[in-house]
């Protein structure tokens, strides 16, 4: 295999859609995964009260452990509540419990509410820095399906948004709403926010329709949209249920293969864009 180059400077990379069910957990988590097998350090925060990402990829996330909600409300540091992954070396994850699904009301009424994440981020890298860890290469956020201010504190937070869309009828509603919030992101909070990559999910390719969807939004983001297709693969949708990435569930899949595609995609664009 060829070796990725590891990142300038860690990439953190907020995967946003305000549809639920368009993959956004299964591509942060394969994605992360992917990457993590590949070598690279990785960190996945949930900020999905759901907690799937944290399901996904088998860590505690019960009401009592300590979680994104601490950190976002009671001033934890994210390395209070960063667990590892059991199946793969080099991939933490920041857990999300139920109590998240208050954090959005709680948030309102905190002193700078946007930049919680941000915050606790940036002093979660010098503390990695302080105790000699290794500096971390990605960091995915997985957001919940809603604009709220869990989605906000992770746009602030990242430089990246990565956009799942589902190749079905109505991907591309709604997406000029989720485009707009960017911008307002942009324009009042972080301005070198950019929306680097989509990827194609779910796509069935004996359907007329998949590939009509495919080609209008690669129509609508030529220089976005990944060229691997994230094919509909059972191995991908029975994985989360053994609490595994499709990465280490069954790694010859061709879900698994995908992502691992889509990842080293991921790094090469990357690479080329710090030049
Ligand atoms: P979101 O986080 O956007 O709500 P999920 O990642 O949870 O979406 O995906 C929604 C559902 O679709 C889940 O049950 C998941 O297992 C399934 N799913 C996602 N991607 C695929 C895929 N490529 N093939 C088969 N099932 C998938
Ligand atoms: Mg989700």
């Amino acid at each position: 295999a060829t070796e990725l180059q590891r990142p300038e400077t860690t990439r953190t990379i907020t995967v946003s859609n305000q549809k639920g069910g368009v993959g956004k957990t299964t591509t942060t988590v394969n994605l992360a995964a992917a990457l993590a097998d590949q070598g690279f350090q990785v960190l996945v925060i949930d900020i999905d009260p759901q907690g799937n990402a944290s399901t996904a990829l088998g860590v505690p996330h019960s009401a009592d452990t300590d979680s994104i909600y601490d950190v976002l409300i009671d001033d934890l540091s994210l390395a209070d509540v960063v667990a590892d992954c059991p199946d793969l070396d080099r991939l933490q994850v920041v857990p999300a419990t139920i109590h998240l699904a208050g954090a959005e009301i709680e948030l309102v009424s905190l002193v700078a509410r946007e930049q919680r994440l941000q915050r606790a981020l940036d002093q979660y890298h010098r503390y990695r820095e302080e105790q000699g860890l290794e500096r971390l290469d990605y960091v995915f956020i997985d957001c919940p399906p809603s604009l709220g201010l869990l989605t906000v504190n992770a746009f602030v937070a990242a430089r990246e948004v990565l956009i799942p869309i589902q190749c079905e009828y109505y991907a591309l509603e709604g997406l000029s709403q989720l485009l707009n919030n960017i911008q307002m992101i942009q324009k009042h909070l972080n301005p070198p926010l950019t929306v680097s990559t989509i990827v194609l999910t779910m796509y069935d390719g004996r359907t007329r329709l998949a590939s009509q969807v495919a080609e209008e939004v690669r129509e609508h983001f030529p220089e976005a949209v990944l060229d691997t297709l994230i094919p509909r693969n059972v191995r991908i949708s029975e994985a989360p249920s053994y609490q595994q990435s499709v990465i280490s569930y069954d790694p010859s899949s061709t879900g698994a293969l995908a992502y691992l595609e889509a990842a080293a995609e991921i790094v090469t664009r990357g690479a080329a864009s710090q030049r």
